[in-house]
């Protein structure tokens, strides 16, 4: 490959003309409903009183369901506490503002299946008692969330939305706030100060948003993807999700691929899938060509070889033969590439987005990168990185507030990790701790 930087600058613009990113594909095996049917059939059950708060937590638990943005916490477990805290406002935000590098499933979510993002949505206000919700979106998403928009009025216009939803005294709001940019405002407590109108920069956590959250309220904050598997699991069950999933994972997830494969897109496919599997789904590397290496979890996961093809993609790290899911994309690098380059490029990234708050972040991410570039520049190659940027990312890691300061040097240095065979399990940028 000659330019290494654009193989996964590609990969970080995961974009595609309008038309593709809205068309009307075939029908997604997750959802339940099939197309000319009501929708909304678990929403109507829970507001009638036929489906209980506890019963839906209970759902959400037996099955397994993990935040899908990243973190992996557990939902069941996430709705409990927002559900426990006292009966004062509290609040809902679907966070949309999906801008990890490489990552671009929630966009096709968000144009093909609005409704069960929604429908998750209100089910998680219904159970935790908020009134009114949010769905953050990015601001490139525009023709997302026009599609958003017109399922919001739906909503209302069919009672569902409104001062009286059905006729069940529940009052439930849901609006649109349009992310004013930048890659930092998805991770949660960013995103917040945001809402609130300060600067987007990450708090100190704890506490975190499910007792301290907008406004200093308890907030109920899932991904897209999260929401959207909540009415998949109510309807069809959580036995029939848990029978989704391979490998020892449970049900099914959305996954990027870009990169050097054939066809990029969105796939739908049981959790647990290998790398492997998803580059088949891709039509194979491109122009028939070997793996060179993959991230398996967005690009701030560390690069892997091709010995970690058959490694299923679930949450556990590498060490227990997991690949860190991370925020559900796969890139894919064909032999040939300069996985240093590809790393700087990645490196290059996350000091572009560093919001500043923290020096080592703030000037670390930018020594490193300034090494590292000028390294590339020069044609050298892994053995001529300088041993200090190991200790610059262990100060990095230990000592940046959130996780894009914490993971910014990980990705290029698993590189250098490669050769030595090894790799370590890093967190996600965004949500490291949730
Ligand atoms: Fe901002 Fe970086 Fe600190 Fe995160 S680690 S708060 S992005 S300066």
């Amino acid at each position: 490959l000659d330019d290494a930087g654009e193989v996964v600058s590609a990969a970080l613009r995961g974009e595609r003309g309008e038309s593709q990113a809205l068309r009307g594909s075939e029908p997604r095996p997750n959802d339940p409903y099939a197309p000319g049917q009501e929708r909304y059939r678990v929403l109507r059950r829970a507001l009638a009183g036929e489906l209980g708060a506890p019963e839906i937590i209970a759902a959400l638990k037996d099955a397994g369901l993990r935040g899908m943005g990243g973190a992996g916490f557990p939902t069941g477990q996430k709705w409990e506490i927002v559900a426990s805290q006292d009966p004062e406002p509290k609040y809902t935000i679907c966070n949309a503002d999906e801008s990890e590098p490489g990552t671009f499933k929630d966009r096709q979510i968000l144009a093909e299946q609005p409704h069960l993002v929604l429908e998750g949505m209100l089910l998680g206000m219904l159970v935790t008692g908020c009134e009114e919700g949010w769905v953050f979106i990015r601001h490139e998403y525009g023709p997302e969330e026009e599609v958003l928009r017109a399922e919001i009025d739906s909503l209302r216009a069919g009672g569902l939305l409104g001062e009286d939803v059905n006729g069940s005294g529940r009052r439930l709001q849901v609006e649109i706030f349009t992310s004013p940019g930048g890659y930092i405002l998805g991770e949660e407590s960013a995103l917040l100060e945001c809402m609130e109108g300060h600067r987007g920069e990450p708090r100190n956590k704890p506490p975190f948003p499910g007792l301290y959250g907008l406004w200093g309220k308890p907030t109920l904050m899932n991904s897209v993807e999260t929401f959207a598997d909540v009415p998949v699991i109510l309807e069809r069950g959580a036995d029939w999700w848990k029978a989704q999933g391979v490998n020892g994972a449970t049900g099914l997830k959305f996954f990027a691929v870009s990169g050097h494969v054939e066809g990029p897109d969105v796939y739908c496919v049981p959790a647990g899938s290998t790398a492997r599997d998803l580059i088949e789904l891709a039509g194979g590397v491109t122009d028939g060509r070997e793996v060179g290496a993959i991230q398996p979890g967005g690009a701030s996961s560390n690069f892997l070889g091709p010995e970690h093809l058959d490694v299923p993609l679930d949450w556990k790290p590498l060490q227990d033969a997991g690949s860190m899911l991370g925020s559900g994309a796969l890139i894919v690098m064909a032999e040939g590439t300069n996985l240093l380059a590809a790393g700087t490029n990645v490196l290059r990234f996350f000091r572009n987005e560093s919001c500043g708050k923290c020096v080592p972040c703030r000037v670390g991410s930018n020594k490193a990168h300034a090494i590292l570039s000028d390294l590339v520049a020069h044609d050298k190659g892994v053995g001529d990185v300088p041993a200090n940027i190991v200790q610059l990312e262990e100060t990095l890691r230990m000592t940046s507030i959130c996780g894009l300061g914490q993971v910014a040097l990980g990705p290029v240095l698993s590189v250098l990790g490669m050769d030595r065979g090894a790799t370590a399990a890093r967190a996600h940028p965004k949500n490291p701790d949730t």
